[in-house]
């Protein structure tokens, strides 16, 4: 998007110059002005407009127009003798050009400096402050233990106020919120989400686990050996957080005190960890998030508990929508198989690491015999319908670590990772057999199609992707010549003569 954006700043700058060009001419021979005054009138504001708006690449090859402007100008004008002529306003003006885009190019990199050391700065303010702040908790709370013989009612203002460091709470909500909006995936999110938790609520142990609506269960996403080291596994069906994942609301331990249904609760969960916050988008529960050894006595963990729990719910909900955008961009709509970019992009992947290693590749492709006429007598929804067959009998029959896509209408393919040439010739017998054998039932009516495949294993001869898929499409066209419904392969070092 940033790409398109500069593509069309670049080019409506080099426009307004290329533009500028006879007009300046056109100003120059009117007023009678010496060379370069008038290119220097007209590009100075588009030359310092692009140099404060577009990339670098940008601006500096808009200079480099305006400065070809300047000289341009000295062949087009009519109205200057040959003796008087001097070509040194010309120069100067280039130069003044040039000059003030390099003038911005200094100044415009040192504010970047300045502000990724503000970045800096600021990340390291954020640390000191969570630093200071566990100090002045654990020194405030010797001090309150001293005075406790003072007035109670004046104290505890003061102690709620004192501990209310909204600097700290803000610097530490843009801290966090920067970090989670910067991680797009899961598998680093929920680390950045656990740490932050730990650092801002000054707590012992954090951990995050994953609702599924699907099998009401609860999930830790991250493996056994980065887990945090709390012994509390939270159970959906009972206890607090079976609690939680019915209202919905943060429990603290002592809270118990405070309602006495939690109290029966908490009592029947001897383990609960300190506080169990759920995270939720709207109605939607994306988690829990579990903190224990936290001092719960302070006046603001509820609150900051609170507002944590919606950013990181926010944050991960956020995650797993680009996950499953990503998952249908790369996915075929009708049959869930892969599409043919992913297919092609997974091939490239799998040929460079087979160039490296030397693995075995091997490729059946397949296209339905007679489709047309198939939809042409039971109508495309029957169409539909066989096609996603097809599709599940491939899952079926392929094998788990095998890439299967659908490469086109009614065409499929398989890459087949360490199989050679004859197990991929036995996988697409067994593919063709099954799609000749399996009745496919719809509508209260039988349907049934043949395929014909065309399979060719890497590096014998193929020794290029686009190769590989071509030898491959090649065979499967030698299939359909040969009477459809058959396997015609290329059998390693044969020349080009089919094998079925
Ligand atoms: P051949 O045995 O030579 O492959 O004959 P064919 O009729 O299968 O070959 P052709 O490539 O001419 O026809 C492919 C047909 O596949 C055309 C189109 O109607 C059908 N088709 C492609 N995509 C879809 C789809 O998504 N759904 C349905 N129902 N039909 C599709
Ligand atoms: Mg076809
Ligand atoms: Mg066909």
């Amino acid at each position: 998007m940033r790409n398109y954006y500069a593509a069309i700043q670049f080019w409506s700058y080099a426009l307004l110059v290329v533009c500028l060009c006879p007009l300046a001419v056109l100003l120059g021979t009117y007023m009678d002005w010496p060379l370069g005054a008038a290119p220097l009138l007209l590009l100075t504001l588009p030359t310092i407009l692009a140099a404060v708006s577009s990339p670098r690449i940008c601006y500096w090859t808009i200079t480099v127009l305006a400065v070809c402007a300047c000289f341009a100008e000295i062949l087009f004008r009519t109205d200057l003798s040959e003796v008087n002529t001097t070509y040194l306003f010309s120069i100067l003006s280039a130069a003044v050009l040039v000059g003030m885009t390099l003038l911005i190019d200094l100044y415009i990199g040192k504010l970047r400096g300045t502000i990724s050391q503000f970045d800096a700065q600021n990340d390291e303010l954020v640390r000191r402050l969570y630093e200071s702040q566990k100090e002045s908790t654990s020194s405030f709370d010797n001090k309150d233990s001293v005075s406790e013989t003072e007035s109670d009612e004046t104290s505890d203002t003061d102690s709620a106020e004192k501990d209310v460091n909204y600097p700290l709470l803000l610097l530490t909500l843009q801290d966090i919120g920067r970090r989670i909006s910067t991680n797009q995936s899961n598998e680093s999110l929920i680390p950045t989400v656990i740490s932050t938790a730990k650092a801002s609520l000054q707590c012992e142990h954090c951990q995050v686990y994953l609702w599924d609506s699907k099998v009401r269960a609860l999930k830790n996403p991250l493996p056994a050996r980065s887990r945090d080291k709390l012994d509390y596994r939270p159970d959906s069906n009972q206890g607090v957080a079976a609690w939680v994942i019915e209202n919905r609301q943060i429990v603290m331990r002592n809270d118990a005190d405070q309602d006495y249904r939690l109290k029966r609760i908490l009592e029947e969960d001897p383990h609960m960890p300190d506080a169990i916050a759920p995270l939720t988008v709207g109605s939607e529960l994306i988690g829990l998030l579990i903190i224990d050894k936290v001092d719960l006595d302070s006046p603001t963990i509820g609150r900051l508990i609170y507002i944590l729990s919606n950013i990181y719910a926010l944050g991960i909900k956020n995650s797993q929508l680009f996950k499953r955008i990503e998952e249908m961009a790369s996915r075929d709509g009708l049959t869930g198989l892969f599409n043919h970019a992913t297919f092609q992009e997974k091939l490239q992947q799998l040929t460079k690491t087979a160039d490296a290693q030397s693995t075995t590749l091997s490729i059946i492709m397949s296209d339905i015999d007679h489709f047309k006429s198939f939809n042409d007598t039971f109508g495309h929804q029957a169409g539909d319908f066989v096609l996603k067959e097809v599709a599940r009998i491939w899952k079926t029959v392929m094998p788990e670590n095998a890439i299967v896509a659908r490469y086109g209408g009614e065409e499929f393919i398989g890459v087949l990772i360490d199989h050679e040439y004859s197990q991929a010739m036995q996988i697409a017998e067994d593919l063709r057999e099954t799609l000749e054998n399996c009745p496919i039932l719809f509508e209260g009516q039988q349907l049934q199609v043949t395929a014909s495949f065309g399979v060719t294993e890497y590096k014998h001869p193929a020794s290029n992707t686009n190769e590989f898929v071509r030898i491959a499409d090649e065979y499967l066209y030698k299939a359909k010549e040969n009477g459809r419904n058959r396997v015609v392969g290329m059998a390693p070092n044969s020349t080009r003569k089919p094998s079925s």
